[in-house]
Parts: structure tokens; sequence; C-alpha cells
């Protein structure tokens, strides 16, 4: 109920969505970091990537694999493109609801900050 990307995934706060079937929510980023920065997300509530994979396997598979599908209908499955899970305020997670980052675009350095 206060969790931001459930209110997302429910509809209750508009974005703009760019995949979803009964498990999960692509979005685009509020404030993107790339020319392609979509997010995605469970509907259901897990706080991060390790939290999910115990809860639920199979939904952590069919995240990876959206992430895959996002990538490619952004056009960027051939050029490049990061998935990235932040998890803990020191990797700098400031929504404690599982997303990935899916990022791509440009190019990318590594190692990321
Ligand atoms: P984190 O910092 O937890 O890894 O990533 C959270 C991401 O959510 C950030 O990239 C931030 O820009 C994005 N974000 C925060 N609030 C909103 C919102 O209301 N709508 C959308 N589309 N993205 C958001
Ligand atoms: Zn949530």
């Amino acid at each position: 109920s206060e969790c931001l990307f459930c209110a997302i995934a429910s509809g209750d706060i508009p974005a703009d969505v760019v995949l979803s079937d009964d498990d999960l929510v692509a979005f685009r980023d509020i404030t993107p970091q790339a020319p392609v920065h979509v997010l995605v997300i469970p509907r259901a509530h897990h706080a991060n990537a390790a939290d999910l994979a115990n809860a639920d396997p199979r939904l952590s598979g069919a995240l990876l694999r959206a992430a895959g599908v996002v990538a490619a209908q952004e056009g960027i499955a051939e050029s490049g493109y990061r998935i990235v899970t932040n998890t803990g305020e020191g990797a700098g997670q400031s929504v404690h609801h599982i997303h990935f980052h899916v990022l791509g675009g440009r190019d990318l350095a590594w190692p990321p900050g």
C-alpha cells in the first residue's frame, strides 16, 4: 500500500508501460540514465533479488526473460544492454520492491560506479 512499485503494478500510479502480463510489468524509468532505461518488476512484492529468488524461482526466471524481451522490443538486443538490480542502501537501492533496470542505447562504462 505504501510501496511505490506496488502502486505502479496495480495501476494506482501511472507509468509508461512497455510490457505487462499476469506476473510482471515493465515501464520506463522516470529519470532515465540511458536512451533506453526500463524497469522490470514483479506484480508481487519482494524486496530484492535474493528474496525473490528464494520465494519464487519461477517468477525470478520470468522477470529475467522479460528483461530480454524488453531489450529486443527496444532495439538494443544486438547493440548491447545491461540488466542491473541494486540491493541495499550502499548499492543505491531507493525502492524496496525488486526491479531490474534494463539500460542501453549508448556505450555503457564498465565497471559501474
Ligand atoms: P533504485 O535506485 O532503487 O535502484 O531504482 C529506482 C528507480 O526508480 C530509479 O531509477 C528512479 O528513477 C525510478 N523511479 C522512482 N520513482 C519513480 C516513478 O514514480 N516512476 C517511474 N517510472 N520510475 C521511478
Ligand atoms: Zn511493492
